[in-house]
């Protein structure tokens, strides 16, 4: 049964799978959807159109919510067949990571449906509004208010370091409802609409030019109170269960499923005696790292399993984030050394991919910080996986 699901798969993927999408993503091809999505290849758009007729965009959500509705082991089949293809992801997606997961598990029937197949769909693209100047490794600090008035909700305040604001539509904030409660109690959940006169995103220009980030002003915003998710100063533990999503999410970042393997891109550019990379150590420290990264590998599959089952990571999310983000850091280092010289050229002449791996390699400094930095995920798993005092 699962054999002929494997190879419907395959067959639909040969078929449908348009050729520059067989090929390792190039940042400036990456899609995210949205309103201002672009396509600079228009073959992207027709992958994500056609994944996400199928609700393969997000495998395993229900067919009501426009998603894929695929077993656990049909959707490992799915994944697997992608990278045996070099399918490139066909939408890359905070709501499909962080909030289509809580949304399916504290939103109301009418938020599932509002929103999820836009998800689904790569229509709407979703931003994350948990850092403020204040509040960072300490986010229960959020000052951002929001008081209902009427039906409404008004939002006043700012956020920092929100990725892509700039790029989003609506963004997925956390806010205080009230001042007068402790800390993690007066906190809400709520989703809103950045297409507003009262929204406002700045770009925060990073050394590199880039800007990825951005501060978010609100100023007397508005949103339904048919927004909030969760009860009315009930945010804190939404937040926490979105934050394990994310914190799964980017442990999962150095699984590229277009990349070659890292041996492969080695055995291309460095010297080999015998079939072997000819320089022992570098051979020593790269199977090492293929070592790690597979029982990691094998570690999450458990932990997915254990998952569909119905167990929660809980504060164990913190652990994979922490060892994940540490591999990725690792990988990029090897990277490094295998492009060489090469990587030190940031643009014009030379490899693409050596230079899309000289980003990655500096994007990789960054895992280890957002979601919660490493310091973080290690007092939580002190905390709350060891229990110690
Ligand atoms: C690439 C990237 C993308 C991001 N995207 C988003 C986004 O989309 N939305 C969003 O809301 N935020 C985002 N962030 C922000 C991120 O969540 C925060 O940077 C992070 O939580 C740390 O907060 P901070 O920067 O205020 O550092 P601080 O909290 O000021 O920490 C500074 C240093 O002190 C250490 N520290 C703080 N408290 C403790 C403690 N109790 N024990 C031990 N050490 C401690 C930290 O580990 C860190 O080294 C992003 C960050 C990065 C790097």
């Amino acid at each position: 049964m699962l054999q002929d699901f494997r190879a419907e798969v395959r067959q639909w993927l040969e078929a449908n799978c348009p050729a520059s999408m067989r090929t390792p993503t190039m940042e400036e091809e990456e899609v995210w959807g949205g309103r201002k999505e672009q396509f600079k290849n228009p073959e992207s758009k027709v992958w994500l159109e056609r994944m996400a007729a199928k609700g393969w965009t997000a495998p395993e959500w229900p067919k009501a919510y426009g998603g894929g509705g695929l077993k656990p082991q049909e959707a490992l089949i799915l994944k697997e067949e992608m990278q045996r293809l070099g399918c490139r992801p066909p939408l890359l997606s905070f709501g499909i990571w962080m909030l289509g997961p809580v949304l399916l598990q504290y939103g109301t029937e009418e938020q599932k449906k509002k929103h999820l197949p836009e998800i689904v769909q790569g229509k709407v693209r979703w931003c994350q509004g948990y850092s403020e100047p204040a509040a960072g490794s300490d986010l229960a600090s959020l000052q951002t208010r929001a008081e209902l008035v009427g039906d409404q909700f008004i939002i006043n305040g700012s956020k920092v370091w929100t990725s892509y604001a700039d790029s989003s539509d609506w963004i997925f904030c956390l806010v205080r409802t009230d001042p007068n409660a402790g800390k993690q109690q007066g906190i809400s959940f709520m989703l809103i609409d950045m297409n507003q006169p009262g929204v406002k995103a700045e770009p925060i220009r990073l050394i590199s030019g880039a800007s990825p980030f951005c501060e978010v002003f609100f100023s007397d915003a508005k949103t339904s109170k048919d927004n909030l998710i969760g009860p009315l100063n009930g945010g804190w533990q939404i937040a926490k269960a979105l934050l394990t999503h994310e914190r799964q999410a980017i442990s999962e970042i150095n699984k590229k499923a277009s990349e070659l393997p890292l041996e492969i891109q080695a055995k291309h550019k460095l010297p080999t005696r015998n079939g072997q990379l000819a320089d022992e150590h570098f051979r020593q420290r790269l199977a090492a790292w293929h070592m790690d990264n597979t029982a990691f590998e094998w570690t999450l599959e458990r932990e997915m399993s254990l998952q569909k089952a119905g167990h929660s990571p809980g504060a164990a999310s913190s652990m994979f984030k922490l060892y994940g983000t540490e591999l990725n850091k690792r990988k990029y280092e090897l990277m490094m050394e295998v492009s060489g010289f090469q990587s030190l050229i940031w643009e014009g002449a030379g490899d693409e991919k050596d230079r899309q791996a000289t980003r990655d390699w500096l994007r990789s400094k960054g895992n280890s910080i957002e979601g919660g930095t490493s310091e973080i995920q290690l007092n939580v798993i002190a905390k709350r996986v060891l229990g110690l005092p």
